[in-house]
């Protein structure tokens, strides 16, 4: 954790109220609370009657998705249709598809281009055809790092009364969140992401848009989500949050040199390497410590392992089912095949990665791709 976070965290916790409670040391913790609220929309130039707390970015999907798609679909009937992108996290993909086989929401998936991007005249056709009860689409995608034209998005969305959600989960520290500017309905947001403490989040939501809780009970938050609130973590998470916007330009300009140099030597190092995702490795179009490679040939989880064994960390974005690894949806979405998504890999830089740890994936990365290419083409050999 972010040390000014864990040192907000501590001093919270001398606190015993529960922000609920009217006595003085309930409103003691409730200070926190609202200070923490008003600190979180000062950062991302919102209101702080927006700021739902959650348990994280999962719960504020949920809420998000469900939450939309349940207070507008009462008036369309059969016809309520969610808007998607295929690449969206499992906390918004996951809801979607609950809503379509539990709910009878009809689901219009956009088309997105090779590097992963939304195309804004399909959005624009499946706004005008639709009885559209929301639109999600995420600010920057977890796996190949592109970041949507948000701005745009919300802007079509206004135009038809539709609501945007936008998961910013990557995108909060990488990127500038400026909520207003964008003028989404509303945003998810992760503590972890951003250095601050597990299991806590917020849907920044507009208070002019009706949604309909996912969690019932003792009303906090507006009534939109209740549970009593942890205020320790939420301080932590408001200060993360703080640091995160106060440094993300130059934490933004550090890291994408970084990564730069990685993508050029592996690129130079390993023969047939690909980049996905998009070549916009100087501009905003990218998150700036996200790097995602396919080796053509190789299996992407015997190549984890491999360089794993070489104390190097990476992710395939492959999940298991049924114990079998499924190749990644997101690349899968991008047309890619299923053999090339399997052998692929992210490389993810972020606060603490140097030119040594970059240094290290140019060295150790050549032998290990020629090994897992072995094991693979032996493994086809009939
Ligand atoms: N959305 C995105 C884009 C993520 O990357 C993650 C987690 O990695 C989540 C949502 C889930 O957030 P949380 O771990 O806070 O539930």
């Amino acid at each position: 954790m972010l040390a000014a976070a864990r040192q907000r965290w501590l001093e919270a916790t001398e606190l015993v109220g529960n922000p609920s409670s009217l006595h003085s040391a309930g409103r003691a913790a409730r200070r926190i609370v609202e200070e923490a609220r008003e600190q979180i929309a000062e950062a991302l130039d919102t209101r702080p009657s927006a700021v739902i707390f959650t348990s994280g970015g999962t719960e504020s999907d949920n809420l998000a998705v469900k939450g939309l798609f349940w207070s507008r679909a009462a008036t369309m009937g059969e016809s309520a249709t969610v808007i998607a992108s295929g690449i969206e996290h499992h906390a918004v993909l996951d809801p979607v598809e609950w809503l379509e086989k539990h709910e009878g929401a009809r689901v219009r998936w956009l088309q997105v281009d090779a590097a992963g991007r939304v195309d804004l005249e399909d959005l624009e056709r499946a706004l005008t055809a639709d009885a559209v009860s929301l639109v999600t689409v995420m600010w920057a995608n977890n796996e190949i790092g592109t970041v949507q034209p948000v701005a745009e998005i919300a802007a079509l969305c206004r135009a038809t009364g539709v609501p945007f959600h936008t998961d910013a989960v990557q995108a909060l520290g990488q990127v500038p969140v400026d909520i207003h500017a964008v003028g989404a309905s509303a945003v998810t947001l992760s503590s972890h992401k951003v250095g601050g403490p597990f299991g806590v989040g917020a849907l920044i939501l507009d208070p002019a848009v009706p949604v309909t809780p996912v969690l019932h009970g003792g009303g906090q938050e507006r009534d939109v989500r209740s549970g009593t609130l942890d205020a320790p973590a939420i301080a932590a998470f408001a200060e993360a949050v703080h640091h995160a916007v106060q440094h993300q330009s130059l934490h933004a300009a550090q890291v994408r040199d970084l990564r730069n140099a990685m993508v050029a030597g592996v690129l130079a190092s390993v023969p047939g390497a690909v980049l996905n995702g998009s070549d916009d490795l100087a501009g905003g179009g990218r998150l700036p410590g996200n790097a995602h490679f396919t080796f053509p040939g190789c299996e992407g989880d015997a190549l984890l392992m491999l360089l794993d064994a070489a104390g190097v960390d990476c992710s395939t974005g492959s999940a298991c089912t049924a114990g079998i690894p499924e190749p990644s949806h997101v690349l899968l979405a991008l047309g890619v095949d299923e053999q090339t998504a399997r052998g692929s890999l992210r490389f993810s830089l972020g606060r603490t990665s140097t030119q040594a740890d970059v240094d290290r994936v140019i060295a150790v990365l050549p032998p290990a791709v020629e090994r897992a290419a072995r094991a693979g083409s032996a493994r086809r050999r009939p």
